[in-house]
């Protein structure tokens, strides 16, 4: 990298901790570091120029589940397991709403519906047979009832008459939410160096090393926190998942308001600054969404575009504005892997579609495995 002296000194000599990934987990895990090690030196290394994983691609919803996506989750985990996941939802949206604050991060609690498919009858049965279930079962964390059938609003078609509300979902403005949690990051003297892959890691005499372009940095201890890039520097269960989405030029009048899941999840939209911000369908193309490679295909992209038309905005003109895709970490478990890798590496990997409310905690989280040991 050709360092003077002085970059070498002030940005890589002598770093008590090395954060890799600049996502809302790299960031939190950094702002918990600095709590409970006030004058440690603290660097985050970042591939990208902006964050480029999803922190700053995501549809910003501040969510803990559709009924759909929790009845699935039993499937595959206990009543224990979800429980605990939505447990960690609701208190990592406490946590990063408490740090950045509602304004700075354009906090809305306008309420979330879960849309079926007019076609889609024995889901919409199933969801409704099991709501008082999941309603007990959510009962303890809520102290409520937190989803109730409520009439279809907005005049969507194509959709079953009725949905599936819950008044505890919110949405943030997800750009927002990133450079407020930048600028407190700087504001706590931590370091951010972007446009720097790190290629590898390696530990010798139990000082880990890593590597930027050829170049050898070492840190007292080091944090993975790349999420659907994981694979790279990891080997862990995470596969990166792309997710496409697409945002409407303002529309006039628009009166649709909150966040709004369809067919099991895997479309979701919300307003934004009077616009429509849609995205999903990964489940149309499995194979060649698995890829941690941006980029728009025009079999997710023509459909989201469908939809918009037929059933989002049946009666409304409109036109797209953009189009991007974001990199999301899943595996066969929902659970985010928070792990000790080796004797002085750690990580806080897999978020799945959850880091907006949970990052804040898995960054927490991060941050004290890495202090403790
Ligand atoms: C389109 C889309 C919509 C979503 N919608 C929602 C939503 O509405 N609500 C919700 O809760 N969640 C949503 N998510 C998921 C959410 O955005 C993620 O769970 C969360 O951002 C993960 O944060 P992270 O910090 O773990 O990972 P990331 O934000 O991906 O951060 C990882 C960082 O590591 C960097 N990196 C990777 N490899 C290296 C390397 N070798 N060297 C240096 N840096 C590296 C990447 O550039 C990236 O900036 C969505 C995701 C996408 C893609």
């Amino acid at each position: 990298m050709n360092l003077s002296y002085w970059e070498q000194q002030s940005w890589f000599a002598n770093i008590d901790f090395a954060i890799i990934g600049s996502g809302i987990v790299g960031l939190s895990c950094a702002l918990e570091l600095r709590l409970q090690h006030p004058s440690a030196k603290i660097v985050i290394f970042e591939k990208g120029m902006l964050p480029s994983g999803a922190s700053t691609k995501n549809a910003g919803f501040a969510c803990f589940g559709s009924i759909s996506e929790i009845l699935e989750d039993l499937k595959t985990h206990t009543e224990t397991q979800v429980i605990d996941l939505i447990t960690q939802r609701l208190e990592g949206l406490k946590k990063l709403r408490k740090t950045l604050g509602d304004d700075a991060i354009a906090y809305k609690e306008w309420g979330g519906y879960e849309l079926f498919a007019q076609t889609d009858t024995t889901l919409f049965e199933k969801c409704t047979e099991k709501l008082p279930y999941i309603n007990a079962l959510l009962y303890p964390i809520f102290n409520a009832n937190v989803f109730s059938l409520v009439d279809t609003p907005f005049g969507f078609e194509k959709v079953a008459p009725r949905a599936m509300f819950n008044a505890f979902e919110g949405q943030i403005d997800t750009g927002k939410m990133m450079t407020a949690l930048i600028q407190k990051v700087i504001q706590q003297g931590i370091l951010i160096v972007n446009n720097a892959p790190v290629d590898s890691i390696s530990e010798s005499d139990t000082t880990p090393v890593l590597t930027i372009d050829n170049t050898c940095v070492s840190a007292k201890k080091i944090c993975i926190a790349t999420n659907g890039f994981a694979q790279q520097l990891l080997q862990e269960n995470v596969v990166p998942a792309r997710a496409q989405v697409l945002v409407t030029k303002p529309i006039k009048n628009l009166t649709i308001k909150g966040t709004f899941h369809l067919d099991c999840g895997y479309y979701y939209f919300r307003n934004i600054d009077d616009r429509i911000l849609f995205g999903g369908g990964r489940n149309l193309d499995f194979k060649t969404e698995n890829t941690s490679e941006i980029g728009l295909t025009s079999v997710v992209q023509d459909h989201l575009e469908k939809l918009l038309r037929d059933t989002i905005l049946p009666k409304t003109p409109f036109e797209i504005d953009s189009r991007w895709s974001g990199i999301m970490g899943v595996g066969s478990q929902k659970k985010p892997i928070v792990k000790q890798i080796s004797s002085k590496v750690y990580c806080g990997v897999r978020l799945g579609g959850m880091g907006v409310a949970i990052g804040s905690t898995i960054g927490k989280e991060l941050a004290e495995l890495s202090s403790q040991s």
